[in-house]
């Protein structure tokens, strides 16, 4: 049950600053308020904090950062702003994207300057949409390593985190300040703490059916795959507030989940020359405009299946993904010597699947673009053996959610900002635009990072002058 309770009483306990959640966005804040001063108390529902930050690949955009300059790759957050709109027609806040765009090298580098991060630039195969190699990853390419590293740091620095424990209730007083909020613990025990400020990193709705069937009908069916706890919280909290809501129809989604095996196999397959092909051998659209959209197009095929097929060459670029490694040992990769063997194995007419790899390498070779618009980029040779995985389409993260300002507060619905309640990650409007196809890589992480940081950093200035206020009026009652 999420609720708003109006109300201005005091509370037993009261901390300058609560978190709800602590994936990536959580924990970014929690970190940016600690630095600048402020005592957060991060609330998180899990024993262990994970989120869907623990279940992605952990790959952050940004422009312009000495990781990319090591490698002589020229970027800046203009060229990387541009590519965010694009992919997004163009329906996102432009000062919200410059302003993300602007932050995510500084918080890149903050991460692995202050808390040692080891990031590094994936330069073998770009993301679709990006115009330069900007993602950033860690040693593993797994979420699970940035968020065991996100966790040592706030640990390292002394933030608290009240772990199995999920914000139910949000009290907010008659002058639309929030007040504070009510726990309810694992054993069923409940506590209220007030706070001076609120930041929301809750994540989007992606875990509630309910609001997937009103809100993104084509996907209600759909496997989920990110974290049962993203439970929409912040939208359902909003809309009884009277916040601003933005785009709630976007989302990630992703063409290429291993199916049965549940293992995401990296786009890469794609980007470097891969095809996607249905039940009948025959490839469906332009696989390269991006994965998110590619979602619902596997959907619609027979079986809501797909197979991506690729070379070997195209193997070993995927395999710097443990994903890739595992999905592999799990048997979800399967190999053969020839097209015609790999064809049986997948049980699709032969002749198709022939046809259509083909194609698509006399395309390669010749520079020219495909029955469906797309071109393959730089010719490669074809290094057997052959592969092909089945996937299935699957709904990763909701991208819609609380509108902010330039300092992560929410709006309000009417015009003017709610004064101490912030908002990062997917609990906020990303910058997706309104659909699916709006999504360019690493926008879920991007959000979650920047303006993780940005919510925690306003939060702390937030504190700090309730602070100097509270002890002005102490004085002015001692006088
Ligand atoms: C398989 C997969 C791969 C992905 N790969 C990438 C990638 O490589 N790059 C990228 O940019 N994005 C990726 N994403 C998206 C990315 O994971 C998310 O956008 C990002 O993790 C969101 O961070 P967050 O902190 O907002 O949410 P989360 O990481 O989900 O954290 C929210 C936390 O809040 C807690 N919580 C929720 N409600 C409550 C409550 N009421 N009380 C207390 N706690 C609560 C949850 O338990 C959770 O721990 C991927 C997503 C998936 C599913």
């Amino acid at each position: 049950m999420s609720r708003v309770v109006a109300s201005d009483e005091a509370f037993d306990t009261q901390v300058p600053l609560v978190i709800v959640g602590a994936g990536a966005a959580g924990l970014c804040a929690a970190l940016a308020a600690k630095e600048a001063g402020a005592d957060p108390v991060v609330i998180e529902r899990d024993a262990v904090p994970s989120g869907s930050t623990g279940l992605s690949a952990g790959l952050i955009p940004a422009a312009g950062t000495r990781f990319q300059r090591a490698k002589g790759i020229d970027d800046t957050p203009s060229l990387f702003a541009g590519d965010i709109q694009r992919k997004a027609h163009g329906e996102n806040d432009a000062a919200m994207v410059e302003l993300i765009a602007t932050n995510a090298g500084p918080t890149i580098e903050w991460l692995a300057d202050r808390y040692g991060f080891p990031f590094d630039i994936i330069d073998n195969f770009n993301y679709p949409g990006h115009s330069a190699f900007r993602m950033h990853g860690l040693p593993t390419r797994t979420g699970a390593e940035l968020i065991d590293r996100l966790r040592a740091a706030a640990e390292a620095s002394g933030v608290t985190v009240l772990t199995g424990s999920r914000v139910e209730t949000l009290f907010a007083g008659t002058d639309g300040r929030i007040r504070g909020v009510e726990l309810v613990r694992g054993d069923g025990g409940h506590e209220r703490i007030g706070c001076d400020v609120l930041v929301l990193a809750c994540n989007g709705y992606g875990g509630n059916l309910t609001l997937v069937r009103e809100l993104i009908p084509a996907m209600a069916d759909a496997l989920y795959f990110g974290h049962a706890g993203n439970q929409g919280e912040a939208v359902l909290w909003g809309r009884a507030l009277g916040a601003e809501l933005v785009h709630l129809g976007a989302y990630q989604g992703h063409g290429s989940v291993a199916t049965p095996h549940n293992i995401l196999i990296t786009w890469a397959v794609i980007m470097e020359g891969g095809i996607q092909v249905n039940a009948q051998g025959r490839r469906f659209c332009d696989e390269s405009r991006g994965y998110s959209e590619q979602a619902a197009e596997v959907l619609q095929q027979p079986g809501g299946i797909a197979w991506n097929v690729f070379d070997d060459r195209i193997a070993d670029v995927a395999r710097q993904f443990e994903d890739f490694r595992n999905a592999e040992k799990g048997g979800a990769v399967l190999t053969a010597a020839s097209l015609d063997d790999l064809a049986g194995r997948m049980h699709v007419p032969a002749a198709a699947l022939t046809e259509e790899w083909r194609e698509a390498e006399r395309c390669g070779t010749s520079g020219a673009t495909d029955r469906f618009g797309r071109s393959f980029g730089a010719a490669h040779d074809v290094v057997p053996p052959w592969h092909a995985v089945k996937v299935t389409g699957a709904l990763f993260h909701t991208q819609g959610g609380l509108a902010v300002d330039a300092s992560a507060r929410v709006k309000r619905r009417d015009g003017g900002v709610f004064p101490n309640l912030c908002a990062a990650g997917g609990a906020a409007a990303g910058v997706s635009g309104e659909t699916a196809s709006g999504y360019l890589s690493g926008n879920g992480l991007l959000a979650a990072t920047v303006l993780g940081r940005l919510a925690g950093l306003a939060a702390a200035h937030h504190v700090s002058a309730v602070g100097s206020i509270k002890s002005r009026s102490d004085a002015d009652a001692a006088d």
